[in-house]
């Protein structure tokens, strides 16, 4: 063979992972290179370990509502620690498993940073290895912003899931996915939250009834929300506490965390991608085509690093996609992210598929957009003291009523929209839903009775 491997992954997370587990199922000799552990973000520190904190938040919820179902619950306390070291010790069993896996396929994990050297070259921890194709698939980190003084006073996600003992007071700072996902567990485990954010509603970009019915559920339950706040310095207080101060001299005192979720950049420096000419685009990101080739004609790009839709699944299928074409002639196998569906573990938990109303109303014209809504507290919390409503809404399109978009905040919603997705990338009309038999009593019943 004219080089060691068919192809080398540069990153050995959801991207990464997917594309040599495939190739090497078609026979390929392939290597994955990371720097840190196997699964990358999403086992070790996102989707895994956050799922597994809002189940124990789900819990505190359970606990919390007891009473009104007749319970005499006596909840004595709730270790922090504990739930962390199962949480870890479960994670440490899938990485495990993972080792044992790319062993048994015959792929070779080359630990430490992967740098390229030329177009099929590249070195890890000074030793140089050749491929006929590289995949780059090194996903991001979470941003600081340095400019802000005293910024280095505060965690990032990666700090939150490093902490072993629960902070009594945190401010979470941001408003995206992840900020309102962290706030939410630390909320219903009994930190004191603040959630500071530039704007006044959570998820810009969402659609309006998910970012005023999530901001809401936030509010009543209990997190204080400051608008339109500015951060521009964190300082250490004389007992050890960190202060918060806004760009109009706001304080907000006595936090014992603070915790930056204000978005990720993709970890492209430790890649020396100028030794390939492979330049990444303004934000970073590097540009590839439709089948994931960059610039340079054997090395691909997948997952986070590409701009695409920042989800495991998408990765996952970039990744497995890829080995498909290139391995098992399967030329026509392209991402297909018209109708990505996305769930954010919030209180209650979000789950949204295609346009959300103001972007179906561009695309489609304002007036042949009709949507449909219902708001209603569920049964679940029917005579609980905390009320958490659910809001639903479809985004239809044209005469035919071509459902483009659903969304839906409330219980059960993390689990009631994969269904519903597989809908809408069929291209189902209101009257495809409409003609479904409901599922009663639920709250997703609705979707298919809305008038
Ligand atoms: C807090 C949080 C929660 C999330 N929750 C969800 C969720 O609920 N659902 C969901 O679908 N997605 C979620 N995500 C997003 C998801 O984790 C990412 O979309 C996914 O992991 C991207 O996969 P990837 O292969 O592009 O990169 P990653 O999974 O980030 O893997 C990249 C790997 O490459 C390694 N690496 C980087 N550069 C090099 C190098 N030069 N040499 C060697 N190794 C290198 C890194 O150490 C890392 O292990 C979450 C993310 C975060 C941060």
């Amino acid at each position: 063979m004219k080089y060691d491997y068919d192809v080398i992954a540069i990153g050995a997370g959801s991207g990464g992972l997917s594309v040599v587990e495939r190739a090497a199922e078609y026979g390929k000799k392939c290597a994955v290179v990371e720097a840190k552990k196997l699964g990358g973000t999403c086992v070790n520190i996102g989707c895994v370990p956050k799922k597994v904190m809002w189940f124990g938040a789900h819990i505190a919820e359970a606990l919390r509502d007891a009473p009104d179902f007749g319970f005499d619950v006596n909840v004595k306390g709730f270790d922090w620690s504990k739930l962390v070291k199962q949480r870890e010790q479960y994670i440490s069993n899938i990485t495990g498993w993972y080792n044992g896996y790319m062993e048994k396929l015959g792929v070779d994990v080359l630990q430490g940073w992967g740098s390229f050297v030329d177009n099929h070259t590249i070195e890890v921890d000074g030793k140089r290895y050749t491929a006929e194709t590289i995949v780059i698939a090194p996903g991001g980190v979470p941003d600081i912003p340095q400019e802000t003084e005293g910024a280095e006073l505060g965690l990032t996600s990666d700090g939150f899931f490093g902490l072993t003992e629960q902070p009594k007071k945190v401010a979470v700072i941001g408003s995206g996915y992840i900020a309102v996902e962290l706030a939410g567990v630390f909320q219903a485990l009994g930190t004191d939250v603040s959630l500071l954010s530039r704007k006044d509603l959570v998820l810009r970009g969402f659609d309006d009834m998910i970012r005023e019915t999530l901001t809401d559920a936030m509010i009543t339950s209990g997190i204080h929300k400051e608008y339109h706040f500015k951060v521009a310095r964190l300082f250490k207080a004389a007992d050890g506490t960190i202060t918060v101060e806004s760009e109009d001299g706001q304080h907000l005192e006595g936090f014992d965390q603070v915790v930056w979720a204000v978005g990720r950049r993709t970890l492209i420096e430790p890649l020396k991608l100028d030794n390939v000419g492979i330049t990444p685009n303004g934000k970073g990101y590097i540009d590839v085509d439709d089948e994931h080739r960059t610039n340079v004609p054997n090395i691909f790009a997948i997952g986070d690093v590409t701009g695409q839709p920042q989800l495991t699944p998408v990765a996952i299928r970039a990744g497995r996609f890829l080995a498909e074409r290139l391995y098992n002639n399967k030329p026509h196998l392209k991402l297909d992210l018209h109708a990505v569906p996305t769930v954010i573990f919030s209180h209650p938990p979000v789950g949204t598929v295609g346009l959300a109303e103001h972007d179906a109303r561009k695309e489609y014209g304002h007036d042949n957009v009709k949507v449909y809504t219902s708001v209603f507290t569920p049964m679940r919390y029917a005579f609980t003291e905390h009320q958490i409503k659910t809001a639903l809404k479809l985004v239809v399109a044209g005469k035919e009523e071509k459902v483009v978009g659903i969304h839906i905040v409330g219980d059960g919603a993390d689990e009631m929209l994969q269904g519903f997705a597989v809908a809408v990338q069929m291209g189902a009309t209101k009257a495809d839903l409409d003609a479904t038999i409901a599922i009663h009593p639920s709250a997703s019943e609705e979707l298919v009775t809305m008038r």
